[in-house]
């Protein structure tokens, strides 16, 4: 995998299934890959989770439309540019817009938010991580001036993403939308939970070679975390372990991909960020909602929103890279894997 970056489906699943094997062959291998493409740099985008209104109703996630116990709110566009100014001055050069499917933003609301932060932070990345819209929609945010869409495949198995979600959504739209989001050019990133509910190791082979197929700027992936008021709230966890090894054959099958060392590996393991860097990751999205609204953007159970996890915290966050031999950067961060 290191050499031709690839593997067959049956390859796949035969080390998912025998995990603990090699791991630390595959750790040093994957974080030899990121050093010979990113250095030992970190990338840091800051999350503004700016409504957690949404029509779907994904079976797993906290702050689908059924939940009546979700505290619902928005974000003004005077409070998002405020989070925007406020995260310049930390050092964001990546602003990361994400939230439910709240028809209230339409693509005008949008695409006024967004020039607007494209005219004031010119040397800033936006990235949106809004869910399915349009061709239309997903290009006239991009002319105003969103550069880069996070999108997560969730998974590849058609019947594996009927598990996870209402007959209303579907695989094939869910990737017909990062189709079209490449199309337009934007930066896509795609992902997946690891450890969902029904999930096979064949399914995880086939969201690996999804990836190789799509070839993303970016990949997604945490652990599944049960949230108490959804279908899933007695399902179990998924693991960091899991979570890891994928990360580090992600970092080898696409080497030159951006891999964040998500919140929620975070999580489920108070070192996750650390360990993920060391598993191949290099970014981090600290959260930069304002604090009063953290809380309701529960998408999980615990979810982290302050301490390390919190874009002011973030000189205690280069400590703790530093401390593992890596470094934050103030940049851009694009994607090598073009
Ligand atoms: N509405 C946007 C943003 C979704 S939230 C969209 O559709 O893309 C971002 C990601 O959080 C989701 O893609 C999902 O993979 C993840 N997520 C949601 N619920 C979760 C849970 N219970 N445990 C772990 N991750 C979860």
């Amino acid at each position: 995998l290191a050499k031709s970056h690839v593997l067959s489906r049956e390859e796949f699943s035969f080390l998912l299934d025998n995990i603990g094997e090699e791991d630390s062959y595959l750790y040093e291998k994957a974080r030899e890959a990121a050093l010979a493409n990113y250095g030992n740099k970190i990338y840091v985008r800051g999350l503004m989770e700016f409504t957690n209104y949404c029509k779907n109703d994904c079976f797993y996630c906290g702050i689908r439309k059924s939940n009546r116990n979700a505290n619902r709110y928005r974000l003004t566009k005077e409070q998002i540019l405020s989070c925007c100014e406020m995260g310049y001055a930390l050092g964001f050069r990546t602003f990361v817009l994400q939230g439910g499917e709240d028809g209230s933003f339409t693509d005008d609301r949008l695409t006024d938010i967004i020039s607007s932060i494209r005219t004031r932070w010119s040397d800033c990345a936006i990235t949106l991580s809004i869910g399915e819209r349009s061709y239309e929609s997903y290009k006239q945010l991009y002319d105003a001036g969103a550069n880069r869409f996070l999108l997560r495949h969730e998974t590849y198995d058609d019947t594996h993403y009927g598990k996870l979600h209402p007959p209303a959504l579907s695989a094939a739209r869910r990737k017909q939308c990062l189709f079209d989001l490449k199309k337009i050019g934007y930066q896509v990133g795609t992902g997946f939970m690891v450890g969902s509910p029904y999930q096979t190791f064949e399914n995880l082979a086939d969201d690996m070679l999804f990836l190789k197929e799509l070839n993303p700027q970016m990949v997604g992936i945490g652990p599944f975390i049960p949230h108490h008021d959804t279908p899933f709230a007695d399902q179990k966890a998924g693991s960091a372990d899991l979570t890891l090894f994928l990360l580090g054959l992600i970092r080898l099958l696409l080497p030159k991909v951006l891999l964040p060392a998500t919140t929620a590996l975070g999580t489920i393991d108070s070192d996750g960020r650390e360990k993920g860097i060391l598993a191949g990751a290099n970014v981090i999205m600290p959260n930069l909602s304002p604090p009063q609204v953290r809380e309701k953007y529960l998408l999980y159970d615990s979810k982290l929103c302050t301490g390390d996890e919190a874009a002011e915290s973030l000189r205690s966050l280069k400590q703790r890279i530093q401390n593992i031999g890596y470094e934050i950067t103030v940049s851009r961060g694009d994607s090598l894997n073009i």
